[in-house]
């Protein structure tokens, strides 16, 4: 396994990932970070839907995410986080790619691949009905 790759996306945008431990995919400022389930379990449309998804988390997330900090608990800011990144990763990649990414993380959240931390992450019934819920332009 190479330690850094280049992803390249549908619309033909380059993203730069690591491979790291434990998470599925985890973005900050510095990056984007995935692990072996990403890999090993993901197709490749569920795989750029992580990456979409992080994207959010990595360019557009600090500034809102500080904002909504000050004014509410800690939860509910990472949650509401969480929420806007499926939304940004429906919106760039589409509503359906991002269903089959959220619904295979239901999957591997019942095979105990992936551990559930409702402290950073919503319940997985309510990410995908938020998603499918969503009106796109
Ligand atoms: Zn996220």
């Amino acid at each position: 396994m190479r330690k850094k790759r280049i992803l390249k996306l549908s619309n033909g945008r380059e993203v730069k990932i690591k491979y790291k431990s434990p998470f599925v995919g985890m973005a900050n400022v510095f990056g984007i970070k995935v692990d072996y389930v990403f890999y090993k379990e993901l197709t490749s449309v569920e795989q750029e839907a992580v990456i979409w998804h992080e994207l959010f988390h990595k360019e557009k997330a600090n500034k809102i995410f500080f904002l909504i900090k000050t004014f509410f608990n800690f939860r509910k800011a990472a949650w509401l986080e969480e929420f806007a990144a499926d939304k940004y990763a429906a919106e760039n990649f589409g509503k359906e790619n991002t269903l089959r990414l959220l619904r295979k993380i239901k999957k591997l959240y019942g095979r105990g691949l992936v551990n559930y931390n409702p402290k950073t992450h919503p319940p997985i019934d309510e990410r995908i009905k938020r998603i499918k819920e969503i009106k796109l332009k």
